[in-house]
């Protein structure tokens, strides 16, 4: 995909920090791309931080595009211990999909716009996100070393995963107590909460129970609806290994999701 190379000094707003359940959103169009629509402002959230990006609609005078993917570009490092990777300011891309791409041409800057998120997919990756940070707190608990020895990860809509460089093999034994922690977490059902940190919008931080994680992505307010985690192991390589959890029971509640933007 060709992306803009015009000296961007131009910033998305980035409607979901000041409000994660609002699915649909009246803005511009700020760019057109050759295979994305750049919003002057969005409630996609795009793929940052191992979580995978939303999906939906951009409804326009010409008609309506479908988006695939959503991808922040161009944002400058955040300078703060825990933040490496993360980025502040940046242009938001809505990828369109294949089929639809033949309406670009008819789309217009400064064009309004009406941008729409799939709810479900969204509220499966949040769970799926908040679970994560069970699984890593868990995992960093029993073995510490793995914080600095982490390698990234990915939130699906069904799972979540980490990878580590291990020097020596996570043992059976320790995937059921980081199971186990990681439930246990759970089951105190306490409240999450996540805030910019000093101020910095794009600096997000995950707390729950005095664990802080340093994190930008979409969570659950509790984590009740997540249910019981598995959590199991794959030997990815030499000295690389990977820990998934998955939450067959969790419960998808998009009850929370609105249309108009908060007062
Ligand atoms: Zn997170």
């Amino acid at each position: 995909m060709n992306i803009p190379t015009d000296g961007i000094l131009r910033n998305t707003k980035k409607i979901y920090y000041n409000d994660q359940y609002l699915m649909s959103a009246h803005t511009k169009v700020a760019r057109v791309h050759s295979e994305a629509i750049e919003l002057t402002s969005t409630v996609a959230y795009p793929e940052g931080g191992g979580q995978e990006a939303d999906r939906g609609t951009i409804e326009l005078p010409t008609g309506v595009v479908r988006f695939i993917w959503v991808k922040k570009l161009y944002g400058t490092p955040i300078r703060l211990d825990g933040f490496k990777g993360g980025t502040l300011g940046g242009v938001i891309l809505h990828v369109i999909h294949p089929d639809d791409l033949h309406r670009l041409d008819q789309i217009m800057e400064g064009m309004n716009a009406q941008v729409t998120i799939d709810i479900v997919r969204r509220e499966r990756l949040t769970l799926s996100h908040t679970a994560s940070h069970f699984l890593y707190a868990a995992a960093i608990s029993l073995r510490e070393e793995l914080k600095q020895w982490t390698l990234g990860c990915h939130i699906k809509e069904a799972s979540s995963r980490f990878d580590f460089f291990v020097e020596d093999s996570i043992r059976s034994d320790e995937v059921i107590e980081i199971e186990r922690r990681a439930n246990t977490l759970i089951d105190c059902n306490d409240v999450i909460r996540h805030c910019a940190v000093e101020g910095v919008e794009d600096a997000r931080m995950w707390t729950y129970q005095g664990i802080n994680i340093p994190c930008g992505g979409t969570h659950l307010e509790s984590p009740l609806l997540i249910g019981h985690l598995n959590v199991r192991r794959k030997r990815l390589g030499k000295g690389k290994e990977r820990l998934i959890c998955e939450f067959p029971n969790a419960e998808i509640d998009v009850s929370r999701y609105h249309k108009r933007e908060l007062p």
